[in-house]
């Protein structure tokens, strides 16, 4: 089993996503599946239907004792139609609303889970609640707790892990990762103090991993662990955080921040640390491109008015795309999704940064009301000033409004991390200028063919990122020639052209860079990392 991406569980700092900013994951043997909840009345109810399908219960109404019949596993709860009151097996529970009722679907208040189901239910259900967890039978989800404390010499992060599981402690570019061998974590983050802020930045769950990153500051010079076997039940893990001296980061090289960006720049690393491996975040080459096919499994993403999905649509040409630069480029191609299965948005570029990828290239289809839309588009991110167009394209893209830096509903602690795309905006625009230019050989554009708006699934790339509208498929001409083979090759050569393209561009600017350096020889920032160094 493996349950990769526990981005969505980042309880405490919130999420880029609707669905996951109030999703309950459901964490069992098979998987992981979001279970979504709705805000009734002040309580926080989860729909009948949804617990059918994760957990094969059934449900009838008995209008005589006015009560609810939910069975499962042959096991019956009755719940009472008027109070927050549960019957399980002769034993009554309370629970903190009554059911409710919208359409046809029922809606039982999200305890009814751990107070009434739990009761019933093989292999048994393990709610979590601070995480929003909920675990069937025998999944490893240790409970991770985080303090911080800053100290006159050092700063002391102590993890503690119960029941004890295997860890281990790697240091990365501006991070040190703490792997726990676990199928999940159940997390619990401190507020960091401000003093900490030197030596360090954030602490994160890992986005594709059952691990937590400790985002370093710049004076963070090297570090200690420690293990201490609390008892049977709980293992510490002790990490110092050693700052370096004063004045000697005077060698440091790094990129200068950006006048007047509210964006850090990459951690720059004391001598003494090892050599880093990403100091500059402008990508010098293309090795491995990641090419992901928009929607896919439940998320079916737009429909044409002859039934074609956008999911199905993007996938294909994905494929086509893939087999092709491989051919003619020889570079590596990763497709987020091979087949028709449900991704999140922040799995799609988590996937792209686990893989080191150089470019990454999402593949949708574009919508309107009006059938007579038409045309190819090419996305790049903004963060803000996005056109209405842009702002339509993104809501429906997102499933939601994206925040925008300014917003309140993001925390600063999240922009460090996930905001990975906008060291790369640059290169991106430049990309989407490729890419633009290519298609209109070929195909017929949009009257708005280049733009920028706020895609989720770009924000956490960390390298060059484009979304391209392949085409409207709410018009129908369009929808046909999106399924026609003929289209679908002249997408994908424009497309190839387009990155053989920006290799050049790539290659052209690390040469450039390579003459602008200092005597002192060639800052590693512009030398490509070694295969080895880009297996962390
Ligand atoms: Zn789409």
């Amino acid at each position: 089993m493996t349950l990769i991406g526990v981005a969505a569980l980042r309880p405490s700092l919130g999420s880029a996503q609707q669905s996951s900013a109030n999703a309950w994951l459901v964490l069992s043997k098979d998987g992981r599946q979001p279970l979504s909840t709705t805000v009734l009345n002040g309580h926080e109810m989860v729909s009948l239907d949804d617990l059918a399908r994760l957990f094969g219960t059934t449900v009838r109404e008995d209008q005589v004792a006015r009560a609810l019949v939910v069975t499962d596993q042959g096991k019956t709860i009755t719940v009472s139609g008027n109070q927050g009151l549960a019957q399980v097996g002769g034993r009554v529970v309370s629970l903190s609303a009554p059911p409710n009722r919208s359409g046809s679907t029922w809606f039982v208040p999200v305890d009814f889970i751990d107070r009434a189901l739990a009761l019933t239910h093989e292999p048994k259900l393990d709610v979590r609640t601070r995480s929003r967890l909920i675990i069937v039978g025998d999944v490893r989800v240790p409970r991770v707790g985080v303090r911080v404390e800053v100290q006159p010499a050092q700063t002391r992060l102590i993890v503690d892990i119960a029941p004890p599981q295997a860890h281990s402690v790697v240091q990365e570019p501006g991070r040190l990762l703490v792997r726990v061998d676990a199928d999940a974590l159940d997390l619990e983050l401190p507020t960091l103090p401000a003093t900490a802020a030197d030596l360090l930045r954030a602490i994160h769950l890992a986005p594709n991993a059952p691990a937590i990153a400790f985002e370093l500051g710049p004076r963070f010079s090297t570090y200690r662990t420690s293990d201490n076997v609390i008892d049977t039940n709980q293992v510490r893990l002790t990490i110092d955080l050693i700052p370096s001296q004063p004045g000697s980061e005077t060698t440091i090289t790094g990129t200068p921040p950006t006048a007047g960006s509210p964006f850090p720049t990459p951690t720059p690393q004391s001598p003494t640390a090892k050599p880093p491996l990403f100091s500059e975040t402008a990508v010098s080459t293309l090795r491995t491109i990641v090419i992901d096919p928009g929607h896919g499994g439940d998320k079916e993403g737009a429909h044409g008015p002859g039934g074609s999905l956008e999911k199905n649509i993007t996938l294909a040409i994905a494929k086509q795309l893939k087999t092709a630069l491989e051919a003619k480029l020889g570079v590596r191609v990763l497709l987020t999704r091979e087949d028709d299965r449900t991704m999140e948005l922040d799995e799609r570029a988590a996937f792209a940064n686990n893989n080191k990828a150089d470019l990454f290239l999402s593949l949708h289809n574009n919508a309107s009301v009006r059938n007579t839309v038409n045309g190819t588009s090419v996305f790049y991110l903004s963060l803000a000033d996005y056109s209405e167009e842009a702002r339509r394209v993104a809501i429906a893209e997102n499933g939601q409004a994206l925040p925008t830096i300014s917003g309140s509903d993001r925390q600063v602690e999240l922009i460090l991390w996930e905001m990975a795309q906008v060291q790369h905006i640059e290169q991106s625009a430049a990309l989407a200028g490729i890419i633009e230019r290519s298609l209109r050989e070929k195909v017929k554009m949009n009257a708005h063919a280049i733009q920028q708006a706020p895609f989720v699934v770009l924000v956490g790339a960390n390298m060059p990122a484009v979304l391209v509208e392949l085409g409207f498929i709410s018009n129908p001409a369009e929808e046909k020639q999106l399924n026609s083979a003929e289209f679908q090759q002249a997408i994908v050569a424009s497309l190839v052209n387009s990155v053989a393209q920006f290799r050049t561009y790539l290659e052209g600017r690390r040469g450039a860079a390579a003459h602008a350096v200092s005597p002192v020889g060639a800052p590693h920032a512009s030398v490509p990392p070694t295969p080895d160094q880009r297996l962390r």
